[in-house]
């Protein structure tokens, strides 16, 4: 028995395996391990006995932080801006940047066997509004996420820090019981200049 399966032994019921990636540029080999990890659990899982669900989510929201594959110009058009919102640098049809390096990671899937049972793109969760109430639970709870950084990735934010802030140069700008926050802030798409209740939204 391998650790896969004493895994499987210690679980009963129904179960989700869950892995997400942020497609912001092209991905080297060691980006596969996650993904093959989960497929062996995965197996297990069902080898098993258990009823076991396979997903996989695009992070297509999180903003441009690194440069692979753009220009110089585009570079600074875009950093900041959330993936998605991005245009394809290739042009052989993908609705944007974060689909063009996503589908390559995708496409590598089927050729090792790892068949999600579903792929999900957070661009068209976010806008639902399914995610509010998560994010507003991180915003609540603050300082334990910022203890979780502390203790598990040994990363110690600023008191004043919040949930979202790390993400390129989106992210919340401030929280007065209504979160009051953005994705893609840049040189076109500044931050307010000052939050009042009346401002508070969450912007896509
Ligand atoms: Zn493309």
């Amino acid at each position: 028995m391998d650790w896969a399966d004493e895994l499987a032994a210690s679980l009963a019921g129904p179960q989700v395996v869950n892995d997400s990636k942020t497609p912001s540029g092209t991905v080297h080999v060691g980006s596969l391990r996650g993904p093959v990890i989960l497929d062996v659990i995965t197996r297990a899982l069902r080898h098993a006995g258990l009823e076991t669900q396979l997903l996989y989510g695009i992070d297509d929201l999180d903003a441009m932080d690194s440069q692979a594959l753009l220009t110089p110009d585009a570079i600074e058009r875009e950093m900041g801006r959330p993936l998605a919102h991005i245009p394809d640098q290739v042009g052989d049809g993908h609705a944007s940047y974060a689909r063009h390096h996503a589908q390559t990671f995708i496409d590598l899937f089927e050729g090792l066997g790892i068949r999600p049972d579903r792929y999900y793109w957070m661009s068209d969760i976010y806008p639902t509004g399914q995610m509010d109430p998560f994010i507003r639970t991180a915003l609540d709870r603050a300082a334990v996420v910022r203890d979780l950084y502390r203790r598990v990735a040994n990363v110690q934010h600023p008191d004043h820090w919040l949930p979202g802030a790390d993400r390129g140069l989106s992210g919340v700008w401030a929280f007065a019981g209504q979160p009051v926050w953005w994705l893609g802030q840049s040189a076109q798409h500044p931050a307010p200049a000052a939050a009042t209740p009346a401002d508070a939204s969450v912007q896509y």
